[in-house]
């Protein structure tokens, strides 16, 4: 077991034309001892830059990566007791299961034959691979290759995993049992790891922490629960929960935030987190949104329903905040008006409908609208 540790670091890539890329802007991250740590974001946030540099796979621009307080920057990929399983596999195509467990054994350690058979065995059963090992990677199907990819990562007994999406070429079913699988053998195992990924779901579910990257540049370092209920900014809010958190820009005016079309109160309590900012985005998630029969303080507002979406579990309601109706006598849906509540249960509601949404003061989130920070 090892903690990691990213020191400032930055990645430049300089294009063709000249053009410089900052692909990782002054990162710096703790990765302890067996923790599962998930790096999420967009495409193109640099996340696979991160893994890569960690895995000796690209250079760092600038800044130091440890391994238990030793800078490992000038190792070898084959040096760092790090193993890395990529989105592809990359098992080797002519040879069986056995030998792709084993190979890297064979190469990078002095262990006697028949103990790297019992181990490659060992660790196939745990995978439960164990009848597959004679054959080749073109007659498995993608989740059994995709074991084999992390049983061969698992017998080299590493410090550290690197995981690049690995499960994102699997089915939504098998992509969730692997989910499950990974966290138990990873914490069986207690390898500190370190899993990238753009799904949030993925994110949420799997890592002790994750750390949230926009653009290279670290959003937040959180367990999944702070980063829902606590978003350090506006990014790190949206980007987590589904469907997304509702936004709403606003400008303080006396106890009020005031909007295009709606006024919300804030007490004194929740107005005093707020300083001097007065221009404030409201940032509501849907599932904390309730749908209520009459209105009882100005927290609830009156809707319209616009559309309904069923999601199994419950709907996914759009609701407009109620207002002029244009010439054709159509809803004015433009983005500042529509907004999105998530209601569970059986409960009916139409397109066209009017509805009273409570947003509960409790629930809401404040953003300074300039810089993102969150507020509250
Ligand atoms: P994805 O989820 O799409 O894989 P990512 O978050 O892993 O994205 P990276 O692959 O790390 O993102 O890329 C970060 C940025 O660096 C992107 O703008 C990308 O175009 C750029 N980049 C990555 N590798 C190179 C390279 N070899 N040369 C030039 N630019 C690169």
């Amino acid at each position: 077991m090892a903690n990691l540790q990213l020191n400032d670091v930055t990645k430049t890539f300089t294009e063709d034309d000249g053009n410089e890329i900052v692909a990782v802007d002054d990162l710096s991250l703790t990765i302890e001892d067996g923790e599962f740590l998930v790096l999420v974001g967009p495409s193109g946030c640099g996340k696979s830059t991160t893994l890569r540099m960690v895995a000796g796979l690209e250079t760092v621009t600038d800044g130091t990566i440890s391994l238990e307080d030793r800078v490992i920057d000038d190792r070898q990929p084959a040096d760092r007791d790090i193993a890395m399983v990529f989105q592809s596999y990359a098992l080797y195509p002519h040879m069986t299961v056995r030998q792709n467990m084993s190979f890297g054994l064979e190469e990078s350690t002095t262990m006697p034959d028949d103990e790297i058979r019992d181990h490659v065995e060992s660790t196939a059963e745990m995978m439960g691979i164990e009848q597959l090992l004679d054959r080749t990677p073109g007659e498995l199907s993608g989740g059994q290759q995709q074991r084999v990819a992390l049983g061969r990562a698992i017998v080299r007994n590493p410090s550290v995993f690197l995981m690049d999406e690995p499960l994102s070429n699997l089915d939504a079913k098998l992509r969730s049992q692997m989910r499950t699988e990974l966290q138990r053998i990873q914490e069986d195992l207690g390898v500190t790891t370190m899993y990238v990924t753009h799904d949030q779901t993925e994110a949420m579910t799997m890592g002790d922490r994750i750390a949230i990257l926009n653009g290279g540049k670290l959003q937040q370092v959180a367990t999944p629960l702070e980063a829902y209920h606590e978003p350090a900014n506006r990014f790190v809010a949206s980007f987590i929960g589904e469907p997304s958190m509702n936004f709403f820009e606003t400008e303080l005016q006396g106890d009020r935030l005031v909007h295009d079309h709606f006024e919300y109160p804030l007490s004194e309590n929740v107005r005093s987190n707020l300083g001097d900012t007065t221009h404030v985005t409201l940032g509501i998630r849907p599932e904390d949104i309730e749908l209520v029969n009459t209105a009882e303080d100005d927290h609830d507002f009156r809707t319209v329903v616009d559309v309904v979406e069923p999601v199994g579990s419950g709907n996914n309601i759009y609701l407009a905040f109620e207002g002029t109706e244009s010439d054709s006598g159509e809803l004015e849906t433009d983005d500042s008006r529509t907004f999105v509540a998530t209601i569970g249960g059986l409960r009916q509601v139409e397109a066209g409908q009017p509805a009273i949404a409570r947003i509960p003061e409790e629930a809401v989130h404040l953003f300074d609208s300039e810089t993102g920070r969150a507020l509250r």
